[in-house]
Protein backbone atom coordinates (compact mmCIF):
# COMPACT_ATOMS: atom_id res chain seq x y z
CA UNK A 1 0.00 0.00 0.00
CA UNK A 2 1.16 3.59 -1.00
CA UNK A 3 0.06 6.51 1.28
CA UNK A 4 -0.21 9.84 -1.04
CA UNK A 5 -1.82 13.38 -0.27
CA UNK A 6 -5.67 13.10 -1.38
CA UNK A 7 -5.16 16.87 -2.33
CA UNK A 8 -1.53 17.19 -3.69
CA UNK A 9 -1.01 13.41 -4.88
CA UNK A 10 2.57 14.15 -3.09
CA UNK A 11 4.17 10.62 -1.91
CA UNK A 12 3.49 10.54 2.09
CA UNK A 13 6.04 8.18 4.41
CA UNK A 14 8.18 5.74 3.09
CA UNK A 15 7.55 4.15 -0.19
CA UNK A 16 6.42 0.62 0.50
CA UNK A 17 8.62 -1.70 -1.30
CA UNK A 18 6.01 -4.21 -2.01
CA UNK A 19 3.58 -1.70 -4.15
CA UNK A 20 0.20 -3.27 -4.32
CA UNK A 21 -1.70 -0.95 -6.10
CA UNK A 22 -3.88 -0.40 -2.95
CA UNK A 23 -3.33 3.76 -2.42
CA UNK A 24 -4.41 4.77 0.95
CA UNK A 25 -5.17 8.69 0.78
CA UNK A 26 -4.31 10.86 3.92
CA UNK A 27 -3.84 14.72 3.76
CA UNK A 28 -0.33 15.92 3.95
CA UNK A 29 0.34 18.72 6.39
CA UNK A 30 0.79 21.66 4.20
CA UNK A 31 -2.90 20.76 2.61
CA UNK A 32 -4.27 19.79 5.65
CA UNK A 33 -3.02 23.58 7.15
CA UNK A 34 -4.33 24.82 4.28
CA UNK A 35 -7.56 23.22 4.57
CA UNK A 36 -7.77 23.51 8.21
CA UNK A 37 -7.19 27.37 8.20
CA UNK A 38 -9.80 28.00 5.26
CA UNK A 39 -12.74 26.16 6.99
CA UNK A 40 -11.49 28.29 10.38
CA UNK A 41 -14.23 27.98 12.74
CA UNK A 42 -16.45 26.06 10.68
CA UNK A 43 -15.43 22.60 12.45
CA UNK A 44 -18.50 23.51 15.40
CA UNK A 45 -22.21 22.29 13.77
CA UNK A 46 -24.32 22.23 16.79
CA UNK A 47 -27.04 21.35 15.22
CA UNK A 48 -25.06 18.44 13.70
CA UNK A 49 -23.75 17.31 16.83
CA UNK A 50 -27.15 17.11 17.83
CA UNK A 51 -27.76 14.33 15.62
CA UNK A 52 -29.13 10.86 16.20
CA UNK A 53 -26.54 9.13 13.82
CA UNK A 54 -22.91 10.17 13.10
CA UNK A 55 -23.31 12.88 10.85
CA UNK A 56 -20.92 14.74 8.21
CA UNK A 57 -20.82 18.55 6.87
CA UNK A 58 -19.01 18.31 3.15
CA UNK A 59 -18.22 20.53 0.65
CA UNK A 60 -20.71 20.38 -2.93
CA UNK A 61 -16.86 18.33 -4.07
CA UNK A 62 -17.46 15.75 -1.22
CA UNK A 63 -14.09 16.85 1.31
CA UNK A 64 -15.09 16.37 4.90
CA UNK A 65 -15.29 19.79 6.66
CA UNK A 66 -16.96 19.02 10.05
CA UNK A 67 -18.68 15.68 11.72
CA UNK A 68 -20.21 15.11 15.15
CA UNK A 69 -18.58 12.88 17.75
CA UNK A 70 -20.55 10.06 16.61
CA UNK A 71 -19.34 9.84 13.22
CA UNK A 72 -15.40 10.37 15.07
CA UNK A 73 -16.75 6.96 17.27
CA UNK A 74 -18.19 5.04 14.59
CA UNK A 75 -15.09 5.58 12.51
CA UNK A 76 -13.12 5.70 15.21
CA UNK A 77 -10.77 8.39 13.40
CA UNK A 78 -10.84 11.93 15.13
CA UNK A 79 -11.69 15.01 13.03
CA UNK A 80 -8.13 16.37 12.50
CA UNK A 81 -7.36 12.78 10.89
CA UNK A 82 -10.26 12.70 8.47
CA UNK A 83 -10.70 16.67 7.82
CA UNK A 84 -10.29 17.66 4.07
CA UNK A 85 -10.23 14.08 2.64
CA UNK A 86 -12.73 12.71 0.62
CA UNK A 87 -15.87 10.97 1.47
CA UNK A 88 -14.98 7.08 0.24
CA UNK A 89 -11.40 8.12 2.10
CA UNK A 90 -12.84 9.11 5.14
CA UNK A 91 -15.72 5.95 5.09
CA UNK A 92 -12.45 3.58 4.37
CA UNK A 93 -13.97 2.90 1.12
CA UNK A 94 -12.59 -0.06 -0.69
CA UNK A 95 -13.13 1.58 -4.43
CA UNK A 96 -11.45 4.90 -3.52
CA UNK A 97 -8.51 3.39 -2.71
CA UNK A 98 -8.44 2.44 -7.01
CA UNK A 99 -5.66 4.62 -8.60
CA UNK A 100 -8.68 6.24 -9.79
CA UNK A 101 -9.81 7.75 -7.12
CA UNK A 102 -13.07 8.78 -5.08
CA UNK A 103 -15.30 9.45 -7.49
CA UNK A 104 -13.36 8.66 -10.49
CA UNK A 105 -13.98 5.01 -10.68
CA UNK A 106 -15.77 3.02 -12.84
CA UNK A 107 -17.50 1.81 -9.47
CA UNK A 108 -18.21 5.16 -8.46
CA UNK A 109 -21.07 5.97 -11.26
CA UNK A 110 -23.87 3.89 -8.47
CA UNK A 111 -22.12 5.62 -5.37
CA UNK A 112 -24.90 6.52 -2.78
CA UNK A 113 -23.17 8.77 -1.32
CA UNK A 114 -22.25 10.80 -4.54
CA UNK A 115 -25.52 10.91 -5.91
CA UNK A 116 -27.05 12.03 -3.08
CA UNK A 117 -24.32 14.91 -2.14
CA UNK A 118 -24.94 15.98 -5.76
CA UNK A 119 -28.75 15.85 -6.08
CA UNK A 120 -28.96 17.57 -2.82
CA UNK A 121 -26.46 20.62 -3.87
CA UNK A 122 -28.17 21.03 -7.32
CA UNK A 123 -31.91 20.84 -6.05
CA UNK A 124 -31.20 22.38 -1.70
CA UNK A 125 -33.78 19.49 -1.38
CA UNK A 126 -33.63 17.50 1.82
CA UNK A 127 -33.18 13.62 1.15
CA UNK A 128 -34.44 11.46 3.33
CA UNK A 129 -32.82 7.68 4.29
CA UNK A 130 -31.56 7.13 0.45
CA UNK A 131 -29.67 3.07 0.53
CA UNK A 132 -26.34 3.27 -0.31
CA UNK A 133 -24.09 0.09 0.08
CA UNK A 134 -20.28 0.97 1.06
CA UNK A 135 -17.93 -1.88 0.46
CA UNK A 136 -15.37 -0.71 3.33
CA UNK A 137 -11.77 -2.16 3.75
CA UNK A 138 -9.65 -1.41 6.75
CA UNK A 139 -7.92 -4.73 7.37
CA UNK A 140 -7.42 -6.28 4.37
CA UNK A 141 -11.41 -8.14 4.57
CA UNK A 142 -14.15 -6.03 2.88
CA UNK A 143 -16.89 -5.40 5.00
CA UNK A 144 -20.16 -4.71 2.66
CA UNK A 145 -22.34 -2.16 5.13
CA UNK A 146 -25.78 -1.01 4.11
CA UNK A 147 -26.65 2.17 4.54
CA UNK A 148 -29.55 4.49 4.62
CA UNK A 149 -28.34 8.42 4.09
CA UNK A 150 -30.34 11.85 4.72
CA UNK A 151 -28.93 14.94 3.17
CA UNK A 152 -29.44 18.21 3.61
CA UNK A 153 -28.59 21.53 2.13
CA UNK A 154 -26.68 23.64 5.16
CA UNK A 155 -25.07 27.19 3.26
CA UNK A 156 -22.55 25.98 0.92
CA UNK A 157 -22.04 22.96 2.37
CA UNK A 158 -24.02 19.20 2.87
CA UNK A 159 -24.79 17.32 5.12
CA UNK A 160 -24.75 13.36 5.52
CA UNK A 161 -26.76 11.91 8.58
CA UNK A 162 -25.81 7.68 8.09
CA UNK A 163 -28.04 5.61 9.61
CA UNK A 164 -28.49 2.14 9.70
CA UNK A 165 -25.38 0.86 9.73
CA UNK A 166 -23.75 -2.56 10.93
CA UNK A 167 -21.14 -1.81 12.72
CA UNK A 168 -21.55 1.57 13.17
CA UNK A 169 -22.86 3.12 17.11
CA UNK A 170 -26.41 1.68 17.78
CA UNK A 171 -29.15 4.00 17.62
ZN1 LIG B 1 -0.96 17.66 -0.11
Amino acid sequence: MKSICSVCGRTQGEDNPHDDGVINRVMCANCLEYFLLLWKGREQYPEVESRQHPSFMVTVGRRLVACNTKAESALAKPLKAMAGLMCGEFLDCEKSRLPEGCGLTPHCDSCGFRRVVAETAETGLPQERVTAVLQVNRTGMPEIKNLLLSARKTGDLIELEVAGIQGFPPG
